[in-house]
């Protein structure tokens, strides 16, 4: 039985999260189809992240270890998995939906024949066969893909599957890997991080967001402190982001960023079908909008209808006392 490969993507010195939701759900696919489990890490330090991803379900994790990945571009990257997948021939790949997977899915496609389903909610594979559901017209349909091809590559959206850590110990496989910087007709000069010391939406657990109800300077006070007491990310509507009291880096959505923490507020925010297609994967969703026909109201798991100015405050006491 050909295996599955999972890529993990490292940020600020660990896995993503998004990777071991991945790779968690490889894992169960692997126990279901007795297909062994893979995983590959590029890295400066890749082995160093080895026996989390083998606690996550790989059964052996091919680790090539260069500076050059840390430096997140995209030939290199390119090369290092097209290597470690001729070695392994997968039958399917998968790769949380990153940034950086994004850029490269394509390429990588071309260059190892594989079929591409990208920024999956949910996977499968029956028979040889890869079945997905992915999210189309702003998340307002789901399409059910289906795939044959002898290799697939999936992506998977961030929040899809919870990540479980199992008892497994995977092995670990150093690759040989060396680059020549001269081969590079680009180079990334430096990465300038736009939230700070704030908490990186994509990957949060907590994401407090505001939209037009929000208001002004003195809303934006209150949601930063309902941010900063519950260890939030902060996040925005399209409006909030046109009237600049949001920047661009903080907009969820369809033209947005895609969100799936295990808590999401949205405060003073309608609920509009392009806003919900970046959210609507929270785990649980708190809203605050003083009209109780707002449309945020149909995906939320708990509503407070009222004015965010008279509950933030009273919210922000007790969570504030709650968590003490
Ligand atoms: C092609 C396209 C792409 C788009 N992409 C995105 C996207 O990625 N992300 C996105 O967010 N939008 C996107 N939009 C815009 C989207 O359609 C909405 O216009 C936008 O989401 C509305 O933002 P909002 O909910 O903050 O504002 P509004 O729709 O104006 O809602 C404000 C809400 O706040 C409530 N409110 C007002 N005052 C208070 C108060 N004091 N207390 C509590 N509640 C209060 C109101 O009842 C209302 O429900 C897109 C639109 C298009 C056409």
């Amino acid at each position: 039985m050909k295996c599955i490969l999972v890529v993990l993507s490292i940020q600020d010195g660990k896995i993503k999260r998004s990777s071991l939701e991945a790779l968690t759900r490889a894992a169960t696919i692997g126990e279901a189809t007795s297909s062994p489990v893979h995983a590959v890490i590029m890295h400066s330090s890749a082995a160093s992240f080895a026996a989390e991803a083998g606690s996550y379900g790989a059964d052996t994790v091919f680790c090539l270890s260069d500076r050059i990945f840390d430096a997140h571009v995209n030939t290199p990257v390119l090369a290092g998995l097209t290597t470690v997948i001729n070695q392994v021939d997968p039958k399917l790949i998968v790769a949380a939906s990153t940034e950086s997977i994004k850029d490269i899915a394509g390429a990588l496609a071309i260059r190892i024949d594989a079929a591409t389903l990208p920024d999956v909610a949910s996977f499968d594979m029956v028979d040889g066969t890869v079945t997905c559901e992915r999210p189309v017209m702003a998340a307002k349909m789901m399409a059910k893909t289906t795939s044959a091809h002898s290799r697939v590559l999936v992506t998977l959206r961030s929040g899809s599957y919870e990540a479980k850590a199992s008892s497994g110990a995977g092995k670990m496989v150093e690759v040989p890997f060396e680059w020549d910087t001269n081969l590079l007709s680009a180079t990334l000069k430096e990465i300038i991080s736009t939230t700070g010391n704030t908490v990186d939406l994509s990957e949060a657990k907590v994401v407090v967001a505001a939209g037009r109800g929000v208001k002004d300077a003195s809303g934006k006070a209150l949601v930063d402190e309902l941010a900063s007491i519950t260890g939030a990310a902060i996040g925005a509507s399209r409006a909030v982001v046109e009237t600049g009291l949001f920047p661009a880096t903080a907009q969820i959505g369809q033209t947005g960023k895609v969100v799936s923490p295990d808590l999401y507020f949205a405060i003073g925010i309608s609920g509009a079908i392009q806003h919900v297609a970046g959210m609507s994967n929270s785990r649980v969703i708190v809203a605050i909008n003083k009209d109780a026909d707002a449309p945020i109201f149909d995906v939320a798991t708990y509503g407070l209808v009222g004015d965010c100015f008279k509950i933030l405050p009273l919210l922000n006491d007790a969570l504030r006392k709650a968590l003490a």
